[in-house]
């Protein structure tokens, strides 16, 4: 397999590094402190480099190229900041399930705004009792009126669920009858301000302040069966897939972060005198930085490979959760190398590496925790796995 970039690909990520270094990365530490949704950057983002259009087909307005591709751009965003990539690729991903399962309907109706970047979605399957178990998942949608559903449920910790450009939720709900043995879901695009939907409070949180995080309570919202995303009962499998293309992503947010701490610390390893000398010269600085750069390199190995592979449509379960799994998890150990390379000032707020340290944390957690990964891993290599 070839990792080398085509000179297209280098161009889309020289431009995508070029513009978020000078407009995201400069007001990055004030975008986390306001921890409010910036709606006007993420606008400007799109109407500037069109980032959220790289992987959607040209007949959508999209630039009809591939998850490589927009795995790049993520990954320079997170370099610049972690909070913006996520946001974008939560939208993207969500546009990619339309792309692939939904109606010409539901394609023509909300896939336009998402493609130009004007919109947001999100998708919607955590609950408060239940997240790495999905099983566990209560929200329901009933038959009602021959072609309606009434939806009720609560959904926790969603991304992109309530901001002033969010065009709908994906919601996935039971919709098999309660007597029965095996419960099957379903995908519903839930457009925002449908009567019967009350997005919470945003979250307040540790990292990724600015993105947009609520709880969703729906109670009786009604939707039409036009307003299925596949077929009814496929929603466990077409949430599935939007995780596969989800891990390539978060395994590039994470990645962005890692390198971002990498090059923080080289710059100040070289900049800081101690001892009479820079700090880079003293062998344990360099022990850490060196091993930053290996994981940041391991990374990107990974990362490349799943997104390659996800674009020819032969990535394996195995190597999608290897990339989430190593990229989220490293992260974490780059940012933590950074703060101790930075010393005091590493644990300032303003000093951008004690910001990734508390970003990239969630990657662990989301999308798959490590945990879940591992499991994955372990049954795909034939251990006896159980998820009950
Ligand atoms: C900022 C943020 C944004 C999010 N965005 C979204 C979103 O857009 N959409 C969405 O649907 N969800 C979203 N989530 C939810 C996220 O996906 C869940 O938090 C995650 O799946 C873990 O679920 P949980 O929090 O219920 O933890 P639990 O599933 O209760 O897990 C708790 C701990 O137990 C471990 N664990 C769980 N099961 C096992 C097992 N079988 N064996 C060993 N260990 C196990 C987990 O790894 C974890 O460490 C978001 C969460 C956050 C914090």
């Amino acid at each position: 397999m070839s990792f080398e970039l085509t000179q297209d690909q280098k161009n889309l990520q020289a431009t995508v590094r070029e513009w978020a270094q000078a407009e995201v990365a400069p007001i990055a530490y004030q975008l986390d402190q306001a921890a409010e949704f910036p709606t006007e950057l993420y606008l400007k983002m799109n109407r500037e480099i069109g980032i959220a259009s790289i992987p959607f087909k040209e007949e959508h307005g999209g630039l009809g190229l591939g998850i490589l591709d927009m795995s790049l751009a993520i990954e320079e965003l997170a370099r610049a900041d972690q909070t913006l990539a996520l946001t974008t690729m939560v939208a993207v991903a969500t546009g990619l399930t339309l792309q692939s399962f939904g109606s010409p309907l539901l394609k023509e109706k909300y896939l336009p705004d998402i493609v130009a970047g004007k919109a947001i979605g999100s998708i919607a399957g955590t609950e408060p009792q239940a997240g790495s178990w999905t099983a566990g998942f209560k929200s329901r949608a009933e038959k009602v009126g021959g072609d309606k559903w009434s939806i009720s449920g609560e959904k926790a910790f969603i991304t992109n669920s309530g901001a002033d450009i969010t065009s709908y939720n994906l919601v996935c709900a039971i919709t098999s009858p309660k007597e029965s043995e095996k419960t099957s879901m379903t995908l519903f695009l839930v457009p925002a301000g449908t009567p019967g939907v009350t997005i919470g409070k945003a979250y307040d949180k540790l990292g990724w302040r600015s993105s947009d995080t609520h709880p969703i309570f729906l109670d009786g919202a009604v939707v039409g069966d036009d307003m299925i995303v596949g077929k009814e009962g496929d929603g466990r499998y077409i949430v599935h897939k939007t995780y596969q293309s989800a891990r390539c992503f978060l395994s590039a947010c994470a990645l962005g972060l890692s390198q971002a701490c990498l090059d923080h610390s080289i710059a100040y390893a070289k900049d800081r005198q101690a001892f009479g000398r820079s700090l880079g010269g003293l062998q344990l600085i360099q022990k850490m930085i060196a091993d930053m750069a290996v994981k940041v390199e391991t990374s990107r190995l990974l990362a490349r490979q799943a997104a390659i592979k996800a674009d020819a449509g032969t990535a394996s379960i195995l190597e999608l959760a290897m990339a989430k799994y190593y990229c989220c998890e490293v992260s974490s150990e780059v940012a933590d190398l950074a703060l101790q390379v930075h010393g005091g000032w590493g644990f300032m707020n303003d000093c951008p590496v004690s910001r990734y340290l508390r970003d990239t944390r969630i990657t662990r957690i989301g999308d798959g925790s490590s945990q879940i990964q591992s499991m994955i891993i372990a049954k795909e290599l034939g251990l006896d796995v159980t998820f009950t």
